[in-house]
């Protein structure tokens, strides 16, 4: 078995379970804001989650509310930037914490030299100062959806990293939280260990290595150290 020379992390509901205490929070309030009676409950988010990207989402929920579809797209993208702001706000106050695991995975990866890097949808104006708050800087390449506008599942975000760090894909590993993030790292080559988290319980992840309930389920940890590098620590 070829060992790993590198991890690459989506981040939202991954690293970090920011869907239901960071985004929505941050919809809600944008709403909030723009005098809007919206409100998105935890459940009602769980279903809008199958729609990938903050803006079409809310273009969806407005139109599925109601309103006409030029309407819902004008709002959609004149909330979209206030939305990400107030994420950035509730990231910045360290409202946004670390999934189980998420941590002491890093640090395992880093002791035998496995790089990290980060392969995302989400905006880089909110990604980088999350990263930065919750983790440090142990991420070599992030490339996000400011970057790369095609939402997984295309894989297009998962090629950039490969172009950017030169890896290959038997060499490295995905870890994504969702359906549509399994497809797009399986769609660019790469083999993909799902973590799933309460938003994504039901997903169809049949096309990951690991089927796993998080990043600190043993079956994750456990396929991860059976392809260890002998490091500086090992
Ligand atoms: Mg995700």
């Amino acid at each position: 078995m070829r060992p790993l020379r590198a991890v690459v992390f989506d981040v939202d509901g991954t690293l970090v379970d920011s869907e239901r205490d960071g985004h929505r929070v941050a919809f809600n309030a944008a709403f909030e804001e723009a005098g809007l009676p919206d409100r998105w409950d935890v459940a009602t988010y769980g279903t809008l989650l199958r729609i990938a990207g903050g803006e079409r989402r809310l273009a969806f929920w407005f139109e599925a509310s109601g309103r006409l579809p030029g309407e819902a797209r004008e709002l959609a993208a004149r909330l979209h930037p206030q939305k990400t702001r107030l994420m950035r706000e509730l990231v910045e106050a360290g409202r946004i914490a670390p999934r189980p695991g998420a941590r002491e995975l890093l640090a395992e990866l880093a002791a035998h030299g496995v790089a990290v890097h980060v392969a995302t949808t989400g905006t880089r104006a909110w990604v980088e100062p999350l990263l930065d708050t919750a983790f440090g800087p142990c991420f070599t390449t992030v490339v996000t959806g400011t970057e790369v506008p095609d939402l997984k599942p295309s894989p297009a975000v998962y090629e950039r990293v490969l172009t950017l760090t030169g890896l290959a894909p038997h060499e490295t590993v995905a870890v994504e939280d969702s359906a549509n993030g399994v497809r797009a790292a399986v769609a660019a080559g790469l083999r993909c260990l799902a973590a799933r988290n309460a938003y994504t319980a039901d997903d169809d992840f049949s096309g990951a290595s690991v089927d796993a309930t998080g990043l600190d389920d043993p079956r994750l940890v456990g396929w991860v150290r059976g392809r260890l590098p002998a490091g500086p620590g090992g």
